[in-house]
C-alpha cells in the first residue's frame, strides 16, 4: 500500500497484501519493454559441470533485471507478467541474442561450449519462434549444437502437435532439447519416449532431497537410468552439497548445476572462471 500511496493511487480501506502485489507487478509490466531497451534486463551464465570429464561444458542463461529503483528483480516475478501479456517474446529474443551473442566470442574451444536458455511454454505456440532462433543463430554465427533451449516437462507434455513439431524442427537442426524440471509434471513414460528431447534436467526438489530422503534416492537414481535408457543425457540441478554430488556421480548422472559448482553471473566472470577449462 506504501507503494501505491507514492504513486497517488487510491485504494480501499480493506486494501491487502494481494492489491499491492497486484499494482506492483502492473507498473512493472508498463516498465519491461523500456528495460529490455535500456540494458536493465541482462542474462546471468550458471555454469554446466561435466562429472565425467570434470569439465565445465557450458552455461544456462538466466535472465536478471536490474530495476534502477527496486534493485534486482527475480525472474520469477517478471516472467510470468511477460507471458500472460504478450511481451514474452521480446523478452526471448533479447536473452536468445545476448547469450547467443556472448557465446560466439567463446571462439577457441576445442570441444564448443553449449549455452541453454529458456524456453517459456507460451512461446512454444508463437509463430515466429523457429525463424526468432534461426535468426538469432545466424546472426550471431552460433552453431544450433551450441544451443540447448530448455522447455519445462508440463509444456513439453503438450498435447498440441504444433508444438512438437516445432520441438522436433529444433532437434532435426542440431538443437539441444532440454526437459526442465523434470519430475515435477506428470508425463507417461509412453509420452516421454516420443519426446524429441536430448536432455532431463531433474527438478532441484529432488536432487536436494537425496541426502537425506531413501525414496528420493532412488527415485533420481532410476530417473538418471530411464534418462539413459530413453538415450538422454541427465542433468541435476540445485546441487549444493558434496554429498548429495558423490550421490548423484555414483548414479551415473551426467551433468550437475548448482551453487557447489557455480552460482549464475555475468558474462565477464563466467569466462574469468571457467575460460581456461572452456577452451582448453
Ligand atoms: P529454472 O529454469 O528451473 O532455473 C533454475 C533456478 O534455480 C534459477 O533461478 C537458478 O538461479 C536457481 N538455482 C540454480 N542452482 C541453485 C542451487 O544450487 N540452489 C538454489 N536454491 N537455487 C539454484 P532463477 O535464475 O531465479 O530463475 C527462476 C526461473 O525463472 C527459472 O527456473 C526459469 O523457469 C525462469 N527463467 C529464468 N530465466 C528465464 C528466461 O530467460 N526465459 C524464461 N522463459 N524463463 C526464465
Ligand atoms: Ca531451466
Ligand atoms: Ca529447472
Ligand atoms: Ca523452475
Amino acid at each position: 500500500a506504501e507503494r501505491a500511496a507514492e504513486r497517488g493511487l487510491r485504494w480501499h480501506s480493506y486494501s491487502s497484501d494481494e492489491q499491492d502485489e497486484a499494482s506492483w507487478r502492473m507498473s512493472l509490466l508498463g516498465e519491461l519493454d523500456g528495460a529490455i531497451d535500456s540494458g536493465q534486463v541482462w542474462v546471468a551464465y550458471q555454469p554446466k559441470y561435466d562429472l565425467k570429464s570434470g569439465m565445465v561444458i557450458g552455461a544456462e542463461a538466466l535472465v536478471r533485471w536490474l530495476h534502477p529503483e527496486r534493485g534486482a528483480i527475480r525472474p520469477d516475478n517478471f516472467v510470468p507478467l511477460a507471458e500472460e501479456s504478450g511481451r514474452i517474446g521480446k523478452l526471448t529474443r533479447h536473452v536468445l541474442d545476448t547469450a547467443l551473442g556472448d557465446f560466439a566470442t567463446i571462439t577457441s574451444a576445442v570441444q564448443r561450449p553449449v549455452v541453454a536458455v529458456n524456453l517459456s511454454t507460451t512461446m512454444l505456440s508463437a509463430p515466429n519462434l523457429v525463424e526468432m532462433v534461426c535468426d538469432a543463430l545466424w546472426r550471431n554465427g552460433v552453431l544450433p549444437e551450441q544451443l540447448v533451449l530448455e522447455v519445462t516437462e508440463s509444456a513439453a507434455m503438450t498435447s498440441d502437435e504444433n508444438a512438437l513439431a516445432v520441438l522436433e524442427r529444433f532437434r532435426s537442426m542440431g538443437i539441444g532439447i532440454s526437459i526442465d524440471d523434470y519430475g515435477t509434471g506428470q508425463s507417461t513414460l509412453n509420452y516421454l519416449k516420443r519426446l524429441p528431447a536430448t536432455e532431463l534436467k531433474i527438478d532441484q526438489s529432488f536432487v536436494r532431497a537425496i541426502a537425506d530422503s531413501r525414496s528420493d534416492e532412488i527415485l533420481v537414481n532410476s530417473t538418471i537410468q530411464l534418462g539413459h535408457q530413453l538415450g538422454m543425457k541427465v542433468v541435476a540441478e540445485g546441487v549444493e552439497t558434496t554429498d548429495v554430488l558423490e550421490r548423484l556421480e555414483a548414479f551415473g548422472c551426467d551433468v550437475v548445476q548448482g551453487y557447489l559448482i557455480g552460482k549464475p553471473v555475468p558474462f565477464n566472470i563466467f569466462t574469468r572462471n571457467y575460460r581456461p577449462q572452456i577452451t582448453e
